[in-house]
């Protein structure tokens, strides 16, 4: 079998992929079905009653599998009811009460933090946070009953980047998993299983749906325990994605590869005007070659991405930039094909309290761009008559 490239794989789907529909319709069928009929008795289609299964849904995982080198791919709600169905499928099989360890980077999406410090807990999950991009602080931070180690790279929103290939040497020597949220870079820059890691999580409303239209989340593996786990957690929890938003997936990632492409060359372009602007006090991207991430991110990613964080001179042009953004819209969320910028104090990062985010370097002056596809003049444009 001819083993496609990535960007022909975004675009046809797994290549063994033998789609139901004899129509040969080339998009994708919303199979918009709770329900399927059986042929006879203890006999089923595959597909029985969509919490389980849906056709629609299943070409999805097949395809997001398939980007991301797995054998196993599930498809959820949004990126959080992936990590809730993790954490489920992880203490599925052990003993009540249990309380397990995990080291996660201290650099870390808002709403996974709030996840481990409530319900995580709750669960049996003591999180130890700290800064991954060294490995000696993961070492440090291990215990006895250290199971998990949970990394964002680039994090977010001071984009650490962390050397996924050794913390997935350590993790195996160590018999924890590794579980890498690749939700800024996605499979088309950056493979974390071919790295070593044990599984992937990524909120697929960001670059993969490309479109700020849809939420969605994902977990692809290769660990057949967790995979058949998580089959139960589906079937039980039913926090799958339903099939009309499955088909609004498979469509945003035809176009991945070329998004992913001018994505990268706009930030790149971005980070230079910044660069030159006096009112920005720091930029932090691990493409700038002077940034600490810059190596391991040319050795572990195909490219930077655009996500890119900078600290202004004060808050007073951080409230002046957010007032008079034009192309630009000041919003939460990423990964679309247009700009946001975020102000992570009150936004992304509310729920940690200040004293902590200052000392990790979120403070009042940082804003956080996720660079869309439009044309970069205007995008800088845009930004200079905003910063002023
Ligand atoms: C947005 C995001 C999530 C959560 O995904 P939702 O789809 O919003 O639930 C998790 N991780 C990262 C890095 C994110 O940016």
């Amino acid at each position: 079998m001819t083993a496609y490239k990535i960007d022909t794989l975004c675009v046809t789907g797994k290549p063994d992929y033998e789609a139901n529909d004899k129509t040969g319709a080339i998009a994708l069928p919303i199979y918009q079905s709770a329900t399927f009929a059986h042929p006879e008795l203890g006999k089923s289609t595959g597909y029985d009653y969509s919490r389980l299964k849906n056709p629609t849904r299943d070409h999805l995982e097949k395809l997001v599998a398939s980007l991301d080198g797995a054998e196993f791919g599930f498809a959820f709600n949004c990126g959080l009811a992936a990590i809730t169905a993790l954490a489920d499928a992880i203490i599925l099989n052990e003993k009540k009460g249990q309380v397990f360890h995990v080291i996660c980077s201290d650099d870390l999406y808002g709403g996974t933090e709030r996840f481990l410090n409530t319900i995580g807990q709750k669960l049996g999950f003591e999180t130890s946070y700290t800064d991954t991009s060294e490995l000696s602080n993961i070492k440090a931070a291990k215990k006895e009953n250290t199971k998990i180690i949970f990394v964002e790279t680039p994090g977010n929103p001071l984009m650490k980047v962390t050397d996924i290939a050794l913390t997935a040497e350590y993790a195996r020597s160590i018999g924890a998993l590794l579980i890498v949220d690749n939700t800024f870079l996605t499979p088309y820059l950056q493979q974390p299983l071919s790295l070593g890691a044990d599984i992937v999580v990524q909120s697929g409303t960001k670059f993969l749906c490309g479109h700020n239209d849809t939420l969605a989340g994902f977990i692809t593996t290769n660990n057949k325990k967790i995979a058949e786990n998580l089959e139960i957690i589906t079937k039980t929890t039913g926090s799958a994605l339903p099939a009309f938003d499955s088909f609004l997936l498979v469509r945003g990632i035809k176009t991945l590869a070329v998004r992913m492409e001018r994505h990268c060359e706009n930030a790149l372009k971005i980070v230079d005007a910044l660069q030159k602007n006096p009112r920005v006090k720091g930029i932090l991207f691990p493409g700038l070659p002077q940034s600490k991430g810059y190596e391991i991110s040319k050795k572990q990613a195909k490219g930077f991405g655009s996500m890119i964080s900078f600290y202004v001179d004060s808050v007073e042009t951080v409230e002046r930039v957010l007032k008079s953004v034009k192309v630009i819209h000041f919003a939460e969320s990423l990964g679309g094909v247009d700009t946001l910028i975020t102000y992570p104090a009150t936004q992304t990062h509310v729920d940690v309290p200040e004293e902590e985010r200052n000392v990790r370097g979120i403070t009042n002056t940082l804003l956080r761009l996720s660079v869309g596809i439009e044309n970069s003049e205007d995008l800088i444009q845009d930004l200079e008559q905003a910063i002023g």
